[in-house]
C-alpha cells in the first residue's frame, strides 16, 4: 500500500494552517522540491520530545541521510538531553546540541510542532531559514512555516513523515521504520486511541513488514524504569486528589523536583504517569503537575471526550489536542489548579 490514497486532487487546504483535511498534493510537490534541491537540511522538533517528535524527525534524518544529504536534527531544550526512554532510537548520531544548530539553514523541516515557541531555543533559528517546512498533526498548529504541511487527521506526525519520505522516493529500512512505528504507537496509546483506523493499521503492517522488532519497542517504551520510578509514584499517587463537581470530573496530583530527586530520578522518566491517573472511573479530565529542574511545571492534561482539554491548554498559553494536551506554568501548583478549575 502506498500514501496514494491522498494523492494529489484530494480536497486541498491550499497550504493554509490548521485546515482540516488532508495536505493537498501541490503542497506535498513543493516540499519534494524544496527538499530535493538543498544540500543541507536542519531538521527540529518540539521540546522535552516525545515518541512521534523524536521518531518522526529521525525518521526523515535517517532517510535524508541515506539520500546523501547533510542533516542536522535537534530539539530546543535549555539542557540538551535526549529522553532516557529514547535512546534506544536509530538515527541518535544525527542529532547535535542546538548550541550546533544553523543559525540560517538553508531549508528548516518542523516535526509536531504546534506553535513556534514550542521549538525553544531553536525558535530563532526560524527567523532565518530561506524555506521553513511544517510537518505536524495538532488542530491547534498556527502555521508558522512558509510550507505548512499539517493534517490533523493523521494519527501522529510519523503519518506525514512517512508520506514525505515515500514522496521523495526514498527507501524505509527497518531503522527508518523503528522511528515511525515509535511514533505512531506512542501517539495511538498502543492503537487504544481514537485515533486507531485501518490507515493506523496499514501503516503498522507496512513499518512491521521491514522486519523491526515490536515486542523490543514496547519494552523501551513501557515496560521498563528505573527502581527510583516506583517511590516517586507511590508519593504522587499519595498526594493524588479527586473533585467530582469539577468538569466531569477532575482527578489530579503533581510530582516535584524534591521527589524525584529523593530518588535520583530523572524529570523525563516521569511522563508516563499521567497513563496511571487517567484510568480513574470517576473523573473525565486527569492532570498531572511535573516540576522540572528549574522549577518550571509542565501540565499534562487528558479528557475521556467529555471536555475539549486543547481549549484549556490554550487558553493558559499551550496547545494540543482534545483528548491530550498541555502547558507550561511558573505559578504554584494550587494556583495552577484554581486556574484550570475556573476553565473547566
Ligand atoms: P504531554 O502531556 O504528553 O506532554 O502532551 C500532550 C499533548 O499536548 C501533545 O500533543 C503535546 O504536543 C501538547 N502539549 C503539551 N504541552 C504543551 C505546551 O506547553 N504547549 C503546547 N503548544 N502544546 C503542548
Ligand atoms: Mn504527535
Amino acid at each position: 500500500m502506498t500514501p496514494a490514497s491522498r494523492d494529489d486532487g484530494s480536497a486541498g487546504s491550499a497550504g493554509s494552517a490548521g485546515s482540516a483535511g488532508p495536505v493537498s498534493g501541490r503542497d506535498w510537490a513543493r516540499a519534494v522540491e524544496l527538499i530535493s534541491a538543498a544540500d543541507e537540511i536542519a531538521l527540529a522538533c518540539h521540546v522535552s520530545p516525545d515518541g512521534d517528535a523524536l521518531g518522526s524527525m529521525l525518521a526523515v534524518g535517517l532517510a535524508l541521510r541515506a539520500a546523501g544529504k547533510r542533516v542536522t536534527a535537534s530539539f530546543g531544550d535549555r539542557r540538551f538531553s535526549v529522553p532516557r526512554l529514547l535512546r534506544f532510537l536509530p538515527g541518535q548520531e544525527l542529532l547535535a546540541d542546538p548550541a550546533h544548530y544553523p543559525a540560517a539553514p538553508e531549508v528548516m523541516v518542523t516535526f509536531d510542532v504546534p506553535t513556534v515557541g514550542r521549538l525553544g531555543v531553536l525558535t530563532g533559528n526560524t527567523v532565518k531559514a530561506n524555506e521553513l517546512v511544517v510537518l505536524d498533526h495538532h488542530p491547534s498548529n498556527t502555521g508558522f512555516g512558509t510550507l505548512n504541511l499539517v493534517d490533523p487527521d493523521a494519527a501522529a506526525t510519523a503519518v506525514l513523515a512517512e508520506e514525505l519520505i515515500h514522496r521523495l522516493g526514498l527507501p524505509i529500512d527497518k531503522d527508518i521504520a523503528t522511528c515511525l512505528y515509535v511514533g505512531l504507537v506512542t501517539d495511538t496509546g498502543s492503537f487504544r486511541h481514537s485515533s486507531t483506523t485501518p490507515e493506523a493499521h496499514a501503516m503498522a503492517a507496512r513499518l512491521l513488514d521491514t522486519g523491526l522488532d515490536p515486542e523490543k519497542i514496547s519494552r523501551e517504551l513501557w515496560d521498563r524504569s528505573p527502581f527510583g520510578y516506583l517511590k516517586v509514584l507511590g508519593v504522587v499517587l499519595g498526594r493524588v486528589r479527586l473533585e467530582p463537581e469539577v468538569g466531569g470530573g477532575l482527578v489530579w496530583t503533581f510530582v516535584t523536583r524534591a521527589d524525584r530527586a529523593a530518588y535520583g530520578l530523572p524529570y523525563d522518566e516521569v511522563e508516563g504517569m499521567i497513563d496511571v491517573i487517567r484510568r480513574t472511573d470517576e473523573a473525565d479530565v486527569a492532570t498531572i503537575l511535573k516540576e522540572d529542574d528549574d522549577g518550571v511545571w509542565q501540565v499534562s492534561m487528558r479528557s475521556k471526550g467529555g471536555v475539549d482539554v486543547s481549549r484549556v491548554s490554550v487558553a493558559l498559553g499551550g496547545g494540543g489536542h482534545a483528548k491530550a494536551a498541555g502547558f507550561t506554568s511558573h505559578q504554584p501548583v494550587e494556583e495552577t489548579i484554581a486556574s484550570l478549575r475556573a476553565l473547566l
